[in-house]
């Protein structure tokens, strides 16, 4: 048994490390302040290859395993929450649906600009009244001469509407099955559909660089053809997608533990009171250790799903590991960011100390991709517990 990640793996952290203390730690907090989604940037992580990194070689990809892609994840999210969820739904939820149950002609059409990062996708399942409760979806798609007119709104959409969006893929109601229950369908939308909106971007509470939309879909008409998979399999693919998705997101959890277990550790060997520094109180110092007992608990669950996932062990038992691991790691960075605001003091209230942005942005990991309701839901279920 080897709890260590492979060198390559190690090196390759190094070069995603390197990136984003150049071009990304020194402009972060003025994006954040601006609410700025920076183009440049995510096309500059495209072009080392962060987008393509699982994708297949012949969409231009690096055919990569799924743990590199958590590397990235991690490392960008040491440094930014918000850089990291555009690279983890940009590949997840965008690039993976397309790529997993896409048509040749669906994948050669949109895979290369995605991959490249010269463009970015969403993926729009949840609505105002369909949210944990996806299934309850009341958009509709209707087929009329073989155009698909879809109806309706979704809502918190990630990468839905930034300059480089080409398209959101979106579940809609398409029929019903017997005994009323609804047949949802994926339907691939460009970006420049007329009837589809991207609504002006949320005001959040964090993740203020991440690009997060309001959809809207009146009379929306794409060509038949845009359909994503198999008619009525919408909601089935999206569920199949969202195992990935908790272990990658639990990867972006390890990274803001990390950056707050290196920051407050500097800070305490500096900040001194009562003429020593803070870091030689114990009451400081043990903060500091349950910090790193969190990084480290949360790396060996995230990595032990993440290797499930490349020995191609997607069962039931993956299901189980990767909720596990977003339920763990999402809820120990809540704390370690409140820890470590805690050991800065009143400047960790201040916005010009990043553990001030750790704060605002660790709150979404308990909510986005699964709620810790959810995930608890999931866990108790793989127990054989038959929870509703
Ligand atoms: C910034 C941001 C980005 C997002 N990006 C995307 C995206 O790209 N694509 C997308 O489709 N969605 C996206 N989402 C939506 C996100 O996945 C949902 O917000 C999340 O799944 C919760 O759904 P909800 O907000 O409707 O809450 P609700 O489902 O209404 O839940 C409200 C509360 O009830 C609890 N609850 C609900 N059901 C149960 C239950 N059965 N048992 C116990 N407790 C329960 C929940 O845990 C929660 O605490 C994003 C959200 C945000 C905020």
């Amino acid at each position: 048994m080897d709890f260590e990640l492979s060198r390559e793996h190690e090196e390759f952290r190094h070069v995603v490390r390197d990136f984003a203390a150049a071009h990304i730690a020194p402009y972060v907090a003025g994006w954040d302040r601006d609410h700025h989604f920076p183009v440049e940037t995510i096309q500059a992580m495209g072009d080392l290859g962060l987008f393509g990194l699982t994708a297949p070689e012949e969409y231009g990809g690096a055919g990569a395993d799924f743990t590199s892609l958590c590397v990235a994840i991690e490392e960008l999210g040491r440094v930014d929450q918000s850089i990291g969820i555009t690279l983890e739904a940009g590949v997840g939820l965008g690039i993976n649906p397309i790529l997993t149950f896409g048509s040749q002609q669906q994948k050669e059409r949109w895979l290369p600009d995605l991959v490249a990062g010269r463009a970015l996708a969403g993926f729009g399942l949840t609505e105002p009244g369909a949210g944990s409760d996806a299934g309850a979806t009341t958009t509709r798609a209707v087929l009329d001469q073989h155009t698909w007119v879809i109806n309706g709104s979704k809502q918190f959409i990630t990468n839905s509407g930034s300059a480089i969006t080409s398209l959101v893929t979106v579940t809609a109601r398409t029929g019903e099955r017997e005994g009323g229950r609804p047949e949802i369908s994926a339907i691939i939308v460009p970006a420049d559909t007329p009837g589809f909106v991207a609504e002006r971007a949320y005001d959040k509470l964090g993740w203020h660089i991440s690009d997060t939309h309001p959809l809207t879909f009146t009379d929306a008409r794409v060509p038949e053809d845009h359909l994503l998979g198999e008619r009525g399999r919408g909601y089935a693919q999206f569920l199949a997608t969202l195992d990935d998705g908790r272990v990658a997101i639990a990867a972006l959890a390890v990274g803001l533990i990390e950056g707050c277990l290196e920051l407050c550790r500097a800070y305490a060997g500096e900040r001194h009171t009562f003429g020593v520094p803070i870091g030689s109180k114990q009451g400081v110092a043990f903060q500091l250790a349950d910090l790193a007992v969190m990084a480290a608990a949360g790396r060996a669950l995230t990595y032990r799903a993440a290797a499930m996932k490349d020995a191609g062990r997607t069962g039931p038992e993956f299901t189980q590991a990767a909720s596990i691991a977003k339920l763990y790691t999402s809820e120990a960075a809540v704390t370690a960011t409140r820890v470590a605001t805690q050991i800065f003091g009143g400047y960790g209230f201040m916005e010009e100390y990043p553990v001030a942005r750790f704060y605002r942005d660790a709150k979404i990991l308990e909510i986005g991709e699964g709620t810790s309701e959810v995930q608890r839901m999931l866990i108790a279920r793989g127990l054989g517990l038959p929870v509703e």
